[in-house]
C-alpha cells in the first residue's frame, strides 16, 4: 500500500479494470500491467490488459444500452450530467492528488482539469433541451418535411494521457448528452484518470448500465483495440485526441470500413509577439503558453515569432523567466514543471535538443535533462530543418525567432503543416484581429497564449491537426445524424 499526501487527500492502491456494462470486469486473457507513476515510478496499481475481444465485448454492452438511453427524457439525463458534476467537485483533492501521481499532472492544470470536467457536465445537462431539428419548407403541397437531429448510436472514443481528465470527458460527454453509448479506450499512461474515474463518477451519477464503457490496454497494444473498434458495424463514430501520425493510421482504416471520425491531432502551435506589445506581458504569456503542464499540451505554444525591435529584450527576459520556474515534484504547489511522461518522451526531448543545436541552434535557457523531468528549455536559431522544428515535440522546449515584420510572421508561421492553435501579443488589437484571420489554426487568440479550452467552444484543427470540432454546441454535428422526414395529411396524386 503506497500513501502520498496531496492538497489534503491519501492515494490507495488501486488495480483497474475495465468497465463494461456497468461491471468492474479483468480483462478475457487475464493479463494485467503496472501502471507507473512518471514522477516516482512506484506501481499506482495493475491494469487489465485489454484486446480486441474485450472491445467487441464493450461494443455489444454498448449497443444493448443504446436504444434505452436514447429514449430518456432530457429531465433524466440532465439530472445525471449535474449529479456527475457534484461528484467531480465532492472528489476534487483525491482527483488532483491521481492526475499528478498517474500523469505528472502539477496543482495548477490539475485545477483547470477539474473545472473544466466539470464545466463540461453542467453544459451538457442543458444539452438535451436543444432544438432537435428543423421545419424544412416543401414545394410539394401538403407535405410537411422536418429535418430531424438523432443519435447515431455506439461512439467510440481513443484518449491521450496529457490532460487525461478533460480529454477523456470531451471524447465521451458530447456523446451521450446527444444519446449516444459510448466506448472509451484510455491512453495506457492514463487508465485511471483518463478511463476508470470516469466511469466511476458517471456511474455513481446514475448512468444507465452500457451507456458508457473503458477498455483499458498494455502499452504497445492499442492498435487492437483501435482495429476492434473501426471494424465492429455497431460502431458509428470514432473520435480520436493524440498525435497526427497515429490519427493518420485510424482515418486510413476508418476510410475501409467508411466510419465518420473526429481527429484532434498534433499542434505545433504559432506564438507571435509583435514591435508594440507590452514586454512584460508577453514573457508572462509566453512562459505560460510554453510550460504549462511541462509542454504537454496539445496547444502549447511550440514556436515564438517576435518583431525584430523587441527581439532582444524579450528573448533575454524570457530566457531569464524560464531559467526561474521550479521543477519537480508535481505534489509540490510551488512546482511549475513536473516530470515529463515517460523515459521515451525524455530520451526523445534529448535527442532533439541536442540534434538541433548540433545543427547550430543556441540554448537560451534549460537544455540539460533532470530525470525525470526536463527542464523549460528556450532555444533559438533553430535551422528549419531540425527535427525541432519540423514537427510537434511534446514537452519543455520552444523555439524563439526574431522577424522583421508581422507579414513574415504569419508567414513563418503558416509554413507548418499543423494548424491547431496560434496567438498574437500586440498593443493594436484591430491589427491582431486581421492577422488572426490570415493564421491557419483551428483557434487563435488575441493578446493571449495559445493554450485555451472552454466546453462549448470549436475546439479543432485544421491542415493535419485534424478534422471535426469538439465543443457542446458543435458536437452534434458530429455525433448525431440528421433524418429527413416527410409526412402527408392528404393524398398526393401520381401521374401513373
Ligand atoms: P500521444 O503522444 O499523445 O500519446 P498517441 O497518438 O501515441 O499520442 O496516443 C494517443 C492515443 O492513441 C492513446 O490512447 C494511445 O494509446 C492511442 N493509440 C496509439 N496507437 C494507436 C493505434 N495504432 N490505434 C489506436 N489507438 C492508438
Amino acid at each position: 500500500m503506497s500513501r502520498s499526501e496531496h492538497a489534503g487527500a491519501a492515494w490507495q492502491k488501486r488495480d483497474v479494470t475495465h468497465f463494461i456494462a456497468g461491471a468492474w470486469v479483468e480483462a478475457e486473457s487475464g493479463r494485467w500491467y503496472p501502471n507507473h507513476s512518471p514522477w516516482s515510478g512506484e506501481v499506482l496499481g495493475n491494469v487489465a490488459a485489454g484486446d480486441g475481444e474485450d472491445t467487441r465485448r464493450a461494443i455489444d454492452a454498448a449497443q444493448a444500452a443504446f436504444p434505452g438511453w436514447a429514449a430518456v427524457t432530457p429531465a433524466q439525463r440532465q439530472r445525471v450530467f449535474l449529479r456527475a458534476a457534484d461528484i467531480i467537485e465532492r472528489r476534487r483533492d483525491e482527483i488532483l492528488l491521481a492526475l499528478a501521481l498517474e500523469t505528472g499532472c502539477g496543482i495548477h492544470f490539475g485545477r483547470v482539469q477539474v473545472d473544466f470536467a466539470a464545466a463540461l457536465l453542467r453544459q451538457a445537462a442543458a444539452q438535451g433541451y436543444q432544438p432537435a431539428g428543423q421545419l424544412m419548407p416543401s414545394d410539394v403541397p401538403g407535405t410537411r418535411a422536418m429535418a430531424v437531429r438523432r443519435p447515431v448510436g455506439v461512439v467510440a472514443a481513443i484518449a491521450p494521457w496529457n490532460s487525461s481528465l478533460v480529454l477523456a470527458g470531451r471524447a465521451s460527454i458530447g456523446p451521450l448528452s446527444l444519446g449516444n453509448t459510448v466506448v472509451l479506450k484510455p491512453s495506457e499512461e492514463s487508465p485511471y484518470t483518463g478511463g476508470a474515474l470516469w466511469a466511476e463518477i458517471l456511474q455513481e451519477a446514475g448512468l444507465p448500465d452500457g451507456a458508457f464503457n473503458v477498455v483499458t490496454h498494455a502499452p504497445g497494444e492499442a492498435g487492437a483495440i483501435g482495429d476492434a473498434m473501426l471494424a465492429h458495424r455497431h460502431v458509428r463514430r470514432l473520435n480520436f485526441t493524440g498525435s497526427t501520425p497515429t490519427g493518420r493510421r485510424l482515418a486510413e482504416k476508418a476510410g475501409s470500413h467508411l466510419k465518420r471520425t473526429v481527429l484532434q491531432l498534433s499542434g505545433q502551435n504559432p506564438l507571435i509577439v509583435l514591435a508594440d506589445a507590452d514586454l512584460d506581458y508577453a514573457v508572462d504569456a509566453a512562459t505560460y503558453g510554453a510550460f504549462i503542464h511541462q509542454g504537454q499540451v496539445c496547444m502549447c505554444a511550440r514556436r515564438i515569432y517576435v518583431e525584430r525591435p523587441l527581439a532582444d529584450r524579450f528573448m533575454a527576459a524570457f530566457a531569464a523567466k524560464v531559467a526561474q520556474l521550479p521543477t519537480g515534484d508535481p505534489r509540490d504547489p510551488a512546482t511549475v514543471v513536473g516530470p515529463v511522461i515517460n523515459e521515451w518522451a525524455l530520451a526523445l526531448l534529448q535527442r532533439r535538443v541536442d540534434e538541433a543545436v548540433s545543427m547550430g541552434a543556441r540554448v537560451l535557457a534549460g537544455g540539460t535533462p533532470a530525470p525525470p523531468c526536463y527542464p523549460a528549455t528556450v532555444l533559438t536559431d533553430v535551422p528549419d530543418d531540425a527535427e525541432l522544428a519540423l514537427g510537434e515535440t511534446f514537452g519543455p522546449v520552444v523555439l524563439v525567432e526574431a522577424v522583421d515584420s508581422a507579414e513574415e510572421a504569419v508567414a513563418r508561421a503558416n509554413e507548418s503543416d499543423l494548424g491547431l492553435a496560434a496567438s498574437i501579443i500586440t498593443g493594436n488589437t484591430y491589427l491582431g484581429l486581421e492577422l488572426a484571420q490570415r493564421l491557419d489554426a483551428g483557434s487563435v487568440h488575441v493578446n493571449d497564449q495559445p493554450v485555451n479550452d472552454e466546453p462549448h467552444m470549436p475546439f479543432g484543427g485544421v491542415k493535419d491537426s485534424g478534422w471535426g470540432r469538439f465543443g457542446l454546441g458543435f458536437a452534434a454535428e458530429e455525433f448525431s445524424d440528421l433524418q429527413w422526414i416527410t409526412s402527408r395529411e392528404q393524398d398526393r396524386s401520381f401521374p401513373f
